[in-house]
């Protein structure tokens, strides 16, 4: 504040943290998280299903590939309702377990682990990184340093190439790389995601969580007495204090905190959970690792730090099925078998039937009367298929294509349609239910509606 006042810097450098290396059942169970999401991340894009990738946002094509399915513009409704389950998933686990996505799965916890982790293979842990840092610059800090840091980019090189190829069919963005061939936009995007992760991993690391992540802002609008929170239980811990291993705590009048500050120095955001739920906890569970190894030398239980609810540390009732869990769970569960459903039995074929509008209709020889128009067909499959149309509410009608209806996977064609229809049929407007199905596949099938205009007799109803 003086230094607002007296005109200082308004910028407070933050202390560099090291954390501690810590291991526990919950390090392990955050190790498996990040193997399997950043192997996701890593492998998916060289999976190919058939002769397709397997996961590919081709955005100059408009289609996005996924597991075999091809998803159109017109599909949009599914990103929709992914954005929506999403945001809901993050509710509903937010209610029942707090930070869950914070400490175990948000992109920014798991590369920022990785880092950690070649940092460490290359400096050492904790002592040794902060005595190198503080050390001066010789032959072997600027040799550590530097390999650090080649590997660093390295790694964030290849996270950047990887993020594009899921944009880009990766086999050809390594080939355009091996040649030195990329576009300007796929040197961009490899470049910016690069070095987004390099920076935000390998500096910024538990600044973004403090300062530029919106749900560390509002997660606590998710949280009540119920939901679950890492936290130090004071009432068993306080006061804290050292002691030889041996020595009664009650009859030293201490807690069961020995005062280690093993917590602190594992946290990877800094702070020191033993003064209360505080907005920078990530949820990562390190302090539980480290103190229950505490509890286990001094021969005390383990659980001084631990997963438990305002309600529980208040001696209540803890109640795990709440009204909004429900709520949340339900809405959740009828979101994504709805969108499941949906999608497994989504017709992979689009018809419109688009009147010609510079005739209302012609009256042929025979008593019948044509109506042209065109038809908008799309194949939003990835095998060709050969289409029959047919009237399905007037046999009379017959159906004129200017071509057969054969398409190419996901081609999009217009045909230009003639109805001829028996003036029998009726006056005014008529309508026509009109399928399409694919020959090879009766489940590809599609009915649309057609307006057909037939003259009026004056005199008649229609
Ligand atoms: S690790 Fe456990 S015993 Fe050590 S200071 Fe933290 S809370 Fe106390
Ligand atoms: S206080 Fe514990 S759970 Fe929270 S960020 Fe620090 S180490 Fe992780």
């Amino acid at each position: 504040m003086t230094e607002h006042v007296t005109g200082g810097s308004l910028y407070r450098k933050e202390p560099k943290i090291y954390p501690r290396q810590v291991s526990g059942r919950f390090t392990r169970l955050r190790v498996v998280a990040v193997w399997v999401l950043l192997g996701l991340f890593y492998l998916l894009p060289w999976l190919q299903i058939g002769d397709k990738q397997a996961v590919l946002f081709d955005l100059p094509a408009r289609k996005f590939y996924l597991f075999g399915l091809t998803f159109w513009p017109q599909d949009f409704v599914y990103l929709a309702l992914l954005l929506i389950t999403a945001g809901l998933s993050l509710f509903f686990f937010t209610a029942l377990a707090g930070r869950l996505w914070c400490g175990f799965a948000c992109p920014q916890t798991v590369w920022t682990e990785v880092f950690i982790r070649l940092e460490r293979l290359i400096e050492g842990d904790r002592q040794k990184r902060m005595k190198l840092d503080a050390a001066p610059w010789d032959a072997q800090k600027i040799l550590r340093k530097s390999v650090k840091q080649a590997v660093w980019i390295l790694f964030a090189a290849w996270t950047g190439f990887t993020f594009v190829g899921f944009f880009t069919p990766i086999h050809e963005l390594g080939n355009h790389v091996l040649s030195l061939s990329m576009g300007p936009w796929e040197t961009f995007w490899t470049i910016f995601y690069g070095f987004a992760t390099y920076g935000n991993a390998g500096f910024l690391r538990e600044q973004v969580c403090k300062y530029m992540c919106p749900y560390a802002r509002f997660q606590s609008a998710m949280f009540d007495k119920d939901t679950l929170i890492i936290s130090y239980d004071t009432e068993r811990g306080e006061p804290r204090g050292g002691r030889r291993k041996n020595v009664d705590p009650s009859e030293a009048g201490l807690g069961d905190c020995i005062n280690c500050t093993l917590c602190v120095q594992v946290c990877p955001t800094g702070i020191d959970i033993r003064e209360g739920l505080q907005y920078e906890c990530i949820a990562c569970a390190a302090c539980i690792d480290v103190c229950d190894q505490v509890m286990d030398k001094m021969e005390y239980p383990r659980g001084l730090i631990r997963y438990t609810t305002e309600h529980s540390l208040k001696h209540k009732q803890a109640h795990v099925i709440r009204p909004r869990i429900i709520v949340y769970g339900m809405l959740l569960l009828a979101l994504v078998s709805g969108t499941v459903w949906s999608m497994t039995t989504r017709v992979p074929l689009r018809a419109d039937l688009i009147r010609d509008r510079n005739a209302l209709y012609r009256e042929l020889p025979g008593d019948v009367v044509e109506n042209v128009y065109t038809l908008k067909i799309t194949n939003m499959d990835d095998a060709p298929h050969r289409y029959t149309m047919t009237v399905l509410n007037n046999d009379a009608v017959e159906v004129d294509l200017a071509r057969p209806l054969e398409l190419a996977a996901e081609e999009v064609a217009g045909v230009s349609v003639r109805l001829r229809i028996p003036k029998a049929a009726g006056q005014g407007v008529q309508t026509l239910d009109i399928e399409l199905q694919a020959s090879d596949d009766p489940s590809i099938r599609k009915v649309i509606e057609a307006k057909a205009l037939m003259p009026m007799e004056i005199g008649k109803q229609p």
